[in-house]
């Protein structure tokens, strides 16, 4: 499995380039979205024909997470052959999209949405785990991974998406995992009141849960990456630390 990084930004940046969340995963033929976070459409585009995708995964109704899924939509309608994208959500992302196009059942033109439950799938070839964290009253974390004959890969992808409760991963990750976690607060403290994570809580929970190898992402403009990554690997020495950014490619079990 293959994680491609497509956007890893915050909210807002200053950082040139930086785009909203986006990760690609592919195996084989089959590639699975997790996020479509602002301007990140134009760089998935670039990796693949986005009509190839076989599902887009949104962690949560933060437009840094899912608004370009407003040109995928325009781009399934309007390129040809025409083509529809299964997307998975939380509840009202279809509504949203509509409403910000102002016509109802716009984004049923060419998006086939479905709300995300938690537990797990499959979709294709990927076993997609979901539990609820703490940050709006509906948003997602997930581990990926691709099982093979049936019997699960001992190595998946865990992603944060927006978190303000770092236990709340707990019960995703497995040991040996890589983390693919948001540090918007750098090396912290986490500002009163923000549903988001610091480097220290990311640090404590890649010992806690044994992962292999941790990504750093979503890191808020005015923080320091050196001092982030170092308030990390200050309480997880297991394995890699790394912040990640577009264009960063990487293998992920088997
Ligand atoms: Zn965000
Ligand atoms: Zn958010």
């Amino acid at each position: 499995m293959r994680l491609s990084v497509v956007g890893a930004g915050p909210a807002y940046t200053d950082r040139p380039g930086s785009s909203g969340a986006a990760y690609l995963i592919r195996s084989d033929a089959k590639s699975l979205l997790l996020d479509l976070g602002q301007g990140s459409f134009p760089r998935l585009a670039g990796l693949l024909d986005p009509a190839a995708l076989d599902a887009v995964v949104v962690s949560h109704l933060h437009p840094d997470h899912f608004i370009d899924l407003v040109p995928l939509r325009h781009y399934l309608c309007y390129e040809e052959p025409p083509s529809r994208v299964r997307v998975m959500g939380p509840a009202g992302l279809a509504g949203r999209l509509d409403a910000l196009n102002g016509a109802a059942g716009w984004t049923a033109g060419s998006l086939d949405v479905e709300p995300l439950v938690e537990g797990r799938q499959a979709i294709g070839p990927f076993e997609l785990e979901v539990v609820r964290v703490t940050h709006t009253d509906s948003s997602f974390g997930f581990r990926v991974s691709t099982p093979t004959d049936g019997r699960p890969d001992p190595i998946g992808l865990v992603y944060s998406g927006d978190c303000g409760r770092a236990e709340d991963l707990d019960a995703l990750a497995r040991p040996g995992d890589t983390l693919l976690c948001e540090v918007s607060f750098g090396p912290g403290p986490v500002a009163a009141g923000a549903q988001h994570l610091d480097g220290p809580a990311v640090g404590e929970l890649a010992r806690r849960v044994e992962a292999g190898r941790v990504l750093l992402t979503h890191l808020q403009m005015g923080f320091d990456r050196t001092a982030t990554i170092d308030s990390v690997r200050a309480r997880f020495d297991r394995g890699p630390v790394e912040l990640v950014d577009p264009g960063f490619e990487t293998t992920i079990g088997s």
